[in-house]
């Protein structure tokens, strides 16, 4: 997060902006100048800039009130020059819950535009003045309202994983399992992005960023929601591996080269007592060797303190943490009971054998 600008937070949820954003600004400043515009028509211009990001911000907090509303957390919300994102802990898997997430974004924006409807009636603003292409005084209300109902009709559009998208995969998922509503949302929203690209290069080329940023994303998403459908009803004892190496805590690394030259294994039990102490892995003893030699004790650059799961434990559990957190590999017991191992190649093995079944 060090690229990014801390803003301040609201109920919990940290707001951060973008160092590109400050690109944003410089484009509109230079072209302002280039163009030859008086400092106050810039000066309207950056504020009318600011204020659409104020509703994008908004419009993102529509999001995360509402999941928190279902318990579930936002990392934080980041502001892009293309756009706004709350990073939300996980997606809503009831496809009720999903909707009233996805939808109330641009709820807010359809808020927003008919309160400022309102102001405009109320200070009788002639409605022709938006014909004028520059912000002022008298314009930015207008400008701004419909720059409202276009975010709120534009993020509709059902460009998975764009709000309309999710709306669209919350409505098929009513219907049918959720990896069928998904794959049948990301293919359109693939198909979406392609099409945005293209029409961004000729129009505009931040539609071009929106478009690579929809096409990644639905890609992503299928995948990850496809994997957790295989690993469901699994648990942690279906894949650990019964027979692993073992190699004592105070023993050279030069013994572990020598297992690991031998095997295939590339993570080991650290022993003390007949009792796993930590794990070490390849990484592990190449870093040993740089800084100490061979003569260094596993136990200086084993981990220590290892991650444990339960055999019950589930495997979508396990392939979460394993994935997003530094902890690759795991050892796993029953009650107290050591069983063995399990590493993230596992699991990918796993949902490599489960896919080609389906298949
Ligand atoms: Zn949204």
């Amino acid at each position: 997060m060090k690229v990014s600008l801390y803003l301040g937070k609201y109920k919990g949820i940290k707001v951060f902006i973008h160092w590109t954003f400050s690109l944003l600004l410089l484009w509109i400043i230079i072209s302002n100048i280039r163009s030859g515009a008086a400092i106050e028509d810039t000066a309207w211009s950056l504020l009318f800039i600011l204020a659409i990001f104020l509703c994008v911000i908004l419009h993102e907090f529509g999001h995360a009130l509402t999941a928190q509303k279902y318990g579930i957390q936002t990392r934080d919300i980041i502001l892009l020059p293309i756009g706004g994102l709350a990073r939300l802990e996980r997606i809503p898997e009831d496809p009720r819950q999903e909707l009233q997430v996805a939808l109330a974004g641009p709820l807010v924006n359809v808020v927003i535009f008919f309160f400022l409807s309102i102001i405009i009636y109320l200070a009788g603003i002639q409605l022709e003045l938006a014909e004028d292409t520059h912000v002022d005084g008298e314009t930015i209300l207008l400008f701004l309202a419909s720059a409202n109902l276009f975010l709120a009709l534009f993020n509709l559009l059902p460009a998975f994983p764009m709000d309309g998208g999710r709306v669209l995969r919350a409505l098929l998922s009513l219907r049918m399992p959720r990896v069928k509503a998904t794959q049948i949302a990301g293919g359109l929203g693939q198909f979406m992005g392609i099409a945005f690209v293209f029409f961004g290069l000729f129009y505009n080329p931040i539609l071009v960023l929106i478009g690579i940023f929809i096409f990644l994303g639905a890609q992503a998403e299928v995948t990850h929601t496809t994997q957790n459908a295989l690993l469901k009803g699994f648990s942690v004892q279906d894949v650990v591996m019964r027979t692993f190496p073992i190699i004592a805590f105070d023993a050279p690394l030069s013994k572990a080269i020598e297992k690991l030259l031998e095997g295939q294994s590339t993570h080991f039990v650290v022993v003390k007592d007949d009792a796993p102490i930590g794990t070490l892995s390849r990484e592990d003893i190449m870093r040993g060797l740089k800084e100490g030699g061979e003569s260094t004790a596993v136990e200086n650059v084993a981990n220590l303190s290892p991650l444990k799961l339960s055999a019950y434990d589930p495997l979508e559990n396990a392939y979460k943490t394993m994935s997003t957190g530094t902890k690759k590999v795991a050892l796993v017991f029953e009650e107290n009971l050591f069983l063995g191992m399990i590493d993230l190649e596992n699991i990918s093995e796993f949902i490599m054998v489960k896919l080609a079944l389906t298949k």
